[in-house]
């Protein structure tokens, strides 16, 4: 009998419940009661959705005020010192401290560090490890929303973020690694397994997604004897161990095939199993429906997929790929989407259901199941059919990929002269990344128009005296080259997105980013192609209420791509190549219209790195060949831009510099311009604009500490090839500072020349 199995569930509630209550609660207008019972019905609520859908194995533990990395930091006991926390049991206070920092006169602390879960747009907390760190078991969430399930009457599988990731992702200040950890941590494991073994738990999850990268044979040397000892640990309860996000290595898969764990979960959307005749006397979760995209899976092909599976397994389970947390709710909720895309589209609840009937044809079909999958069979041919999708003009485009088109006439150092002798900069030109603040009116007249209370012609006047007004404060400033404000977009992938054939958006697609916050990603659903001009009317209206230069400012075509739900019956370079022609054709017709400097965005070029280091090399061709695609069709007296916000370029830098964008901002100011010697290693050619200051708190920094900085970095490259910015855009931001900032900035930069 296959068996369905949910490996993680969203947590923020359908309509978002978990967001308004923890913000409530964060700003004191709900209890923690309040806090506590809106969960117990989040919880609730997906327990029960899982079982009217046929899952056989529920799960718990999936649930989280913030996030999961930090659940487990708590219940390993693995709080930071500046925390002051002497609790057995890790208080709200001390939970959200660490979320979100405190700044209260008992506890002034920054939040935890937040990066990016593997390569989803998901953020968790990055735990840190002392050299001396020591482990204790400090909460009960797992036991207790273990039998919360039960006294609902549901039997659940807890999942329990496993010893290897947990360490594996942490970070350290001194010199050690974190692995030599290990033996201190697992007699917490020891601990939380015995005790939900106790409380009667038949199956308990471990996490190691960690365990698809590459692995040392450090690490590999351990896995076995760990997965051994959990599952001694474990008692009489099973360890299922989830894999995800992309195929095991061969020496990792056969380590975890040989231990003693009773279960293993496989992502086959993203990978396969390598050897599957060696798994004997264990369950095997097959992760087939995709967790992290919104498609609707080809059931038939699925069915078939199993029925094919060559193995001696007879206990065989179904699954989606990885936790569906990176899927929104349900699709029954959204109003949006145009109807003929809605059906090819799956949310988190609809996975569910193609997952009962997958295995319902498994087991014993009804006929109930046989229309459902003849629905489904139509529904994914119409989508295949559909004309909707498929332009035979803009493939046709990317057929036809020349040097010509992907190179600029002529090489940096003859572009550059030219630009110099025409733009006469002075030595360390000042400039900004392009928003300036967003403030309530701005977004408050947007909501308005949207909601058809402004005309259109209002809002377009009150977007021109905000541009005004900003270009009228950056003159005053005296920066060199402006920006017009941004103040007409949303969001920088968004506004494209609304404007590009072939994307579509959704009213309730909320997948969660990090703690409270959610974003809609687009759904590229066709060919992309650009129907008029996106930018030209602001960026022209701008640059003609100034002499000084006026940068147009776009969004790049991988930035585009990383932050959608993208097509999955092509190649993502396939897709990535027709966004690169659309900000083609937008470069194209600024530069027509007196533009002479244009930034495009790719701040999540390096996000997009698959988790193989084997399948780097691929990726950065294509993302490199989109942007220079992007950029390319401008004359040599035309200047780009680009602009990259985060830190780690050492793996990246031979493609940075392959872009061969005239000049790059970068952010540097937080790591006190250490990147930049990675940029000094590697000559990085051409000129860098190295963020002056962190824009991501509200404090000014003294014209001092900027000019430290800057001088800093003319010691490592060449003083005429540096820019004076901060170290990305300033939407976030309110007026004062930012003004008091960016006359500090010049202030810096005008000295500096002199001297
Ligand atoms: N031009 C964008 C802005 O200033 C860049 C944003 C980003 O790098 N994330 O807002
Ligand atoms: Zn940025």
């Amino acid at each position: 009998m296959i068996k369905i199995n949910c490996i993680g569930y969203p947590r923020i509630g359908p309509k978002r419940e978990l967001k308004v209550v923890l913000e409530k609660y964060w700003k004191g207008e709900a209890s923690e009661k309040e806090l506590l019972d809106s969960a117990h019905t989040l919880k609730k609520d997906n327990w029960q959705t899982q079982k009217d859908n046929g899952v056989d194995i529920i799960c718990s533990n999936d649930f989280s005020f913030y996030d999961q990395v930090l659940d487990t930091i708590c219940l390993v006991g693995a709080i930071p010192d500046r925390y002051k926390s002497k609790e057995n049991l890790i208080s709200f206070k001390t939970y959200f401290a660490m979320a979100r920092g405190s700044q209260t006169k008992e506890l002034d602390v920054s939040a935890l560090e937040m990066t990016k879960w593997f390569d989803t747009n998901y953020h968790y907390l990055v735990p840190e490890f002392a050299k001396n760190q020591n482990f204790k078991l400090s909460s009960d969430k797992p036991f207790k929303e273990f039998e919360e399930a039960q006294k609902l009457g549901f039997k659940t599988k807890p999942i329990i973020l496993g010893p290897l990731t947990f360490l594996l992702l942490g970070k350290t200040e001194e010199n050690f690694e974190q692995i030599s950890l290990l033996n201190k941590l697992l007699p917490v494991y020891e601990q939380i397994l015995s005790k939900l073994n106790k409380i009667g738990a038949e199956w308990i999850q471990i996490d190691e997604p960690i365990l698809v990268k590459n692995q040392n044979t450090k690490v590999i040397s351990l896995i076995k004897d760990t997965l051994n000892k959990l599952k001694k640990y474990a008692g009489s309860s099973k360890i299922l161990l989830a894999t995800y996000f992309e195929k095991l290595d061969k020496e990792v898969e056969n380590e975890i095939i040989n231990s003693d764990v009773d279960g293993i979960h496989f992502d086959l959307v993203r990978g396969n199993i390598n050897n599957l005749n060696a798994i004997k006397d264990k369950v095997i979760s097959l992760g087939i429906v995709d967790g992290r995209n919104i498609w609707k899976s080809d059931l038939n092909k699925k069915i078939s997929e199993i029925k094919n599976l060559k193995s001696n397994i007879k206990d065989i389970w179904i699954s989606s790929s990885c936790s569906l947390l990176h899927t929104p709710y349900n699709l029954e909720l959204e109003n949006k989407v145009p109807k003929e895309i809605k059906k090819w589209l799956s949310f988190s609840k609809q996975k569910l259901i193609e997952l009962n009937n997958i295995k319902i044809a498994l087991n014993e079909s009804s006929a109930v199941n046989i229309k459902y999958l003849e629905q489904n069979a139509s529904d994914v041919k119409d989508r295949q059919q559909s004309k909707l999708i498929h332009s035979q003009k803009v493939k046709e485009r990317i057929d036809t990929i020349t040097s010509k088109i992907l190179n600029r006439k002529s090489s940096y150092a003859k572009r550059a002269e030219l630009q110099r002798n025409i733009f006469k900069l002075p030595l360390f030109p000042t400039t900004t990344i392009g928003s300036f603040p967003q403030t309530s009116d701005v977004r408050n007249a947007r909501a308005k128009f949207k909601k058809n209370e402004l005309t259109e012609t209002q809002y377009e006047s009150f977007l021109k005296e905000k541009t005004i007004d900003a270009i009228k404060k950056q003159e005053e400033i005296d920066i060199d080259v402006l920006v017009h404000g941004e103040f007409e977009r949303n969001d920088m992938v968004e506004y494209f997105g609304e404007q590009l054939s072939g994307f579509t958006f959704t009213s309730s697609g909320w997948v969660q980013s990090y703690g409270s916050r959610c974003v809609k990603p687009p759904i590229i659903f066709g060919d992309v192609s650009r129907p008029k001009p996106m930018t030209v009317f602001w960026s022209k209206f701008a640059q003609e209420h100034t002499k000084k230069i006026m940068k147009g400012m776009l969004t790049g075509p991988i930035t585009i791509l990383q932050w959608s739900f993208v097509r999955d019956d092509q190649p993502r370079k396939d897709t990535a190549l027709q966004i690169a022609f659309a900000i083609r054709d937008e470069v194209e017709d600024l530069e027509k219209n007196k533009i002479v400097m244009i930034q495009i965005d790719e701040p999540a070029l390096r996000e997009g790195l698959p988790l193989k280091k084997s399948d780097w090399k691929n990726y950065l061709n294509w993302a490199v060949e989109a942007f220079k695609i992007s950029a390319a069709v401008v004359k040599d007296e035309t200047q780009i831009h680009t602009h990259m916000c985060y830190a780690e370029f050492e793996d990246i830098i031979d493609a940075i510099a392959a872009l061969d964008a005239d000049v790059i901002s970068i952010e540097t100011s937080r790591s006190r311009m250490e990147l930049l010697t990675t940029f000094e290693k590697f000559k990085y050619p051409n000129e860098i604009g190295p963020g002056v200051y962190d824009i991501h708190s509200p404090r000014v920094p003294s014209s001092d500490e900027m000019k430290e900085l800057i001088i800093k970095a003319s010691k490592l490259i060449d003083k005429n090839k540096i820019w004076v910015n901060p170290d990305c855009g300033l939407k976030t931001r309110a007026w004062p500072e930012t003004l008091s900032a960016l006359k500090t900035m010049v202030k810096a930069a005008k000295e500096l020349r002199s001297s």
